[in-house]
């Protein structure tokens, strides 16, 4: 039997994957460096479906019908390099490499371009969801040339998840458009996850409330328009008791926080591209801060408030974190979106938000009902340029203002740190503004470095003659 498709790297996104395809009746040649990997899956899970057991990547080629697709899920980085290396002089002209990892969409970029050179086809394909999503319907991001998404998309399509009977798969744009977006997902991930964590934190420390009780909260908030994978699994994480010590497990849960890097590569590119993602940018910079052992060991002496009383937050409060986390949360998706039209834009990609946000309705991290809202905004006659401005947004944001405010006031008087919900609100504020304090700094760039300056009133560029008489001359 010929397979439809092979998949080398075994570990457990590739096994997953593998398994995912066969159960919906695909033919699976299956191959990973080791062979203990291979021989592990089809005892334990042969009975799943059709595979092809081969013990090399010329074995895998040979099982395959045409156009050849190969499903690297092997390590990012130099294996990824490697296992093309190895793949690619065994293909032929319209063939397809897929690579399934987490790697950066420019390297995606060089090899879509090198292999394009040898006539092969190259898919980088984010994929969000982890190792249950990769078995059971992750959300799948497929850059590539549009003739490989035609080969390719209705295979992924098939075991990809699905809401409303919509799969949770779309052709993202060419080359590395599809590992960009899923680089500002998680990007996106990490902005959640920090103001969640925040919230959290108020609720705690504000109203003094322990994790079970809290657990309850973050239920009840899964039932609103915060209704979300990381709500609900935020719930879980509080309720679950230690059973070595009989303490709830967060609070034996080392507090420094780990990154793998793709919240890092959001915001490196976000500062090339000139995209403000602060509410991106702060949760990874809380994450750096947690694991900073020794700056926090020498600053614990450093005073807090004073009369500052914890528990003593008040009623409403927690209505009043629902809100701003629910106002945050839309800044984070906004500045997410707004990065990948600016990569879009830059590199060409013609990526559609809309459907965008339609695919992260389910199987990735971030899968949330708030999704549809924003395919509903982008979908919408007239596009939003930001998502604040679309009517659902601003609706939301004019009702969750006020509890904003009083929260990130109330973080401050209580001496607890609140990032993203500050950072969130700040950005708001300054989108917003009339003025801008902006105007100064163009006069100071001026006075040390003859910058020059445009004018509200004129067209031109415009120079003060800071150290001669003070007059102005255009530029
Ligand atoms: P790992 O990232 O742990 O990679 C292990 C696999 O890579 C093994 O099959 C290993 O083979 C293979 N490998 C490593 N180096 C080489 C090499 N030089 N030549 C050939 N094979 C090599 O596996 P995961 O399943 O966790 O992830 C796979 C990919 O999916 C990664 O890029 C990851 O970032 C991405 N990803 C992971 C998610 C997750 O939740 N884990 C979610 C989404 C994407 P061997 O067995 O011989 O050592």
């Amino acid at each position: 039997t010929q397979a439809q498709i092979g998949v080398t790297g075994l570990a457990v996104m590739g096994a997953n994957l593998a398994r995912n395809l066969a159960r919906h009746g695909h033919t699976v040649a299956v191959h990973n460096r080791s062979q203990y990997r291979t021989k592990a899956l089809i005892e334990e899970h042969g009975h799943e479906g059709a595979f092809v057991a081969c013990d090399t990547p010329e074995e895998l080629v040979a099982a395959l019908e045409r156009p050849r697709r190969v499903l690297i899920m092997v390590q990012a980085g130099a294996p990824t390099d490697a296992v093309i290396e190895e793949f690619a002089p065994l293909l032929e002209p319209g063939d397809m490499i897929v690579d399934g990892g987490n790697a950066h969409f420019l390297d995606t970029r060089r090899r879509e371009a090198a292999l394009r050179e040898r006539d092969i086809h190259f898919v980088g394909a984010g994929v969000s969801g982890g190792e249950e999503g990769a078995l059971l319907g992750p959300s799948i991001m497929p850059g590539g040339s549009k003739e490989s998404y035609q080969a390719l998309g209705p295979m992924l399509e098939d075991i990809a998840a699905k809401v409303d009977g919509v799969p949770c798969c779309t052709h993202i744009g060419p080359d590395g458009a599809g590992h960009f977006v899923k680089m500002v997902h998680n990007g996106i991930e990490y902005a959640d996850m920090q103001l969640i964590a925040e919230a959290y934190d108020l609720l705690r420390q504000g109203l003094g409330l322990t994790p079970a009780e809290l657990a309850d909260v973050f239920e009840q908030w899964n039932e609103s328009e915060l209704s979300s994978y990381l709500i609900e699994i935020t719930a879980e994480v509080l309720r679950q008791v230690d059973a070595a010590t009989g303490k709830p497990l967060v609070d034996v849960i080392s507090d420094q926080a780990e990154q793998k890097g793709t919240g890092r590569w959001t915001v490196q590119i976000a500062l090339d591209l000139g995209v403000p993602v602060s509410g991106i940018a702060e949760a990874v910079f809380a994450r750096s801060l947690s694991g900073h052992a020794e700056l926090r060991e020498v600053s614990r002496a450093l005073p807090g408030p004073s009369g500052a009383t914890a528990g003593s937050a008040g009623e409403g409060f927690a209505e009043d974190v629902r809100q701003a986390l629910y106002a945050s949360k839309i800044v984070a998706y906004a500045q997410g979106f707004d990065q990948i039209r600016a990569g879009s834009t830059e590199y060409g990609w013609d990526i559609n938000p809309g459907s965008l946000a339609t695919i992260w309705r389910g199987g990735c991290i971030i899968r949330a009902d708030f999704l549809d809202r924003i395919r509903e905004a982008y979908e919408a006659e007239t596009k939003p340029v930001t998502l604040l401005a679309a009517p659902y947004f601003t609706d939301a944001l004019i009702l969750a203002q006020e509890s904003w405010r009083r929260v990130v006031v109330k973080a401050a008087e209580l001496g607890i740190p609140a990032p993203g919900f500050s950072t969130a609100l700040a950005y708001y504020d300054a989108l917003r503004a009339e003025r801008l304090p902006a105007a100064l700094i163009q006069g100071q760039r001026d006075f040390f470095g003859a910058h020059t300056y445009r004018r509200v009133d004129r067209e031109g560029s415009f120079h003060t003659l800071w150290s001669g008489d003070r007059s102005e001359v255009e530029a």
